[in-house]
């Protein structure tokens, strides 16, 4: 058993995220808003993306370190052609146990039977209204929610036993919308997570008085269906966990701005064009794609990974209120995959 290496905060290395795609099919407001992004914006070329064998090599490197759970993000990774490729070069890496996929859910249709063959574990999916109308707005795109939750029904077609919704509170865009996702999601087994909004990347004009602490969403969603708070399943859960007292299943807040969890914070990010950062509201990574491509021999990629994370101190959650106007050029949601 590898005992992971800790940060300056004795946190251990344990998660490692991992977007393969700066691309998305979509444009939502809080991440790649349509007027920045448009359909012909340049997203990396082919070449800049680290290849599956490279995202394997430093996967494993990462298992050396104490990673054992990883998760696949984008933009959209399911975009990225032969993802379940991918998926059975990271299942077979000794250490890793725990293999899971976040995902706007429109291509789960075609994708999930291949994901779950080559041994995907978990799928999140997002979906921030089941008002087509709100949905719309958010998204940026003409989509129905019908569409995403077709691809929630394929992975639970598919076989998926543990899949989670995702999703993003925003005050007067979608809060009135939360008690209706609980009301279709209650009873199914699919545990329903409602995010904080937060101030990620530079584009998304982020107001603190657009935030519905988790506090008024689990007092809303109470008010129709009684809660009981539940105890986290592993330290590191970002999660604040409320069961149905109905028996009918649970939800999970995910308060990063009212109650950050940055003291248990556990999670390393890879990009698509092999920047490491060590903090979702970090504003500069760490370089390992020359790394991995210019002969670097594993043992010193291992050494520069292990100086990076036990310097680490990073707690931007905690201290928003005091740097976040200090913060300049975050990088972006959809770089960084959430
Ligand atoms: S703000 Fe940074 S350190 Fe805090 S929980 Fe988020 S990613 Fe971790």
């Amino acid at each position: 058993m590898i005992s992971p290496v800790l940060d300056t905060l004795n946190r251990p290395i344990h998660d490692l995220r991992v977007s393969v795609t700066d691309r998305c099919n979509l444009r939502c407001a809080y991440c790649m808003p349509a007027e920045v992004y448009p359909e012909d914006f340049a997203f990396q070329p082919k070449e800049a993306l680290l290849s599956f064998e490279e995202i394997a090599r430093f996967t494993a490197i990462a298992a050396d370190l104490g990673v054992s759970k990883v998760r696949l993000t984008g933009g959209e990774p399911l975009l990225r052609r032969g993802l379940d490729r991918l998926v059975g070069m990271l299942v077979a890496i000794p250490g890793i146990e725990d293999l899971a996929l976040t995902t706007n859910g429109l291509l789960l249709p075609r994708f999930a039977q291949a994901l779950k063959d080559a041994g995907l574990h978990r799928i999140t999916v997002s979906l921030d209204s089941l008002d087509p109308e709100v949905l719309r707005r958010m998204s940026g795109r003409a989509i129905d929610p019908g569409e995403i939750l077709e691809g929630i029904a394929a992975a639970a077609a598919a076989g998926f036993k543990t899949i989670k919704v995702n999703t993003v509170v925003q005050r007067g865009v979608n809060d009135g919308g939360i008690v209706d996702l609980a009301r279709y999601f209650r009873g199914t087994g699919i545990a329903l997570r409602f995010i904080e909004y937060m101030d990620v990347g530079t584009m998304n004009h982020w107001k603190r008085g657009e935030v519905v602490p988790a506090r008024e969403i689990v007092e809303r969603i109470g008010a129709h269906f009684p809660l009981e708070a539940q105890a986290p399943n592993y330290r590191g859960e970002v999660a604040n966990r409320f069961r149905y007292m109905d028996g009918q299943g649970e939800i999970g807040v995910i308060a990063s701005v009212t109650q950050p969890f940055c003291g248990a914070c556990s999670r390393l990010r890879l990009t698509c064009d092999g920047q490491l950062f060590t903090c979702l509201f970090a504003s500069t990574g760490m370089d390992v794609r020359s790394d991995l491509r210019g002969g670097e021999e594993d043992v010193a990629l291992r050494e520069r990974v292990r100086a990076l994370w036990t310097r680490r101190s990073d707690r931007y959650s905690e201290e928003r209120a005091c740097v976040q106007s200090a913060r300049r050029g975050k990088v972006e949601m959809y770089h960084i995959g959430g």
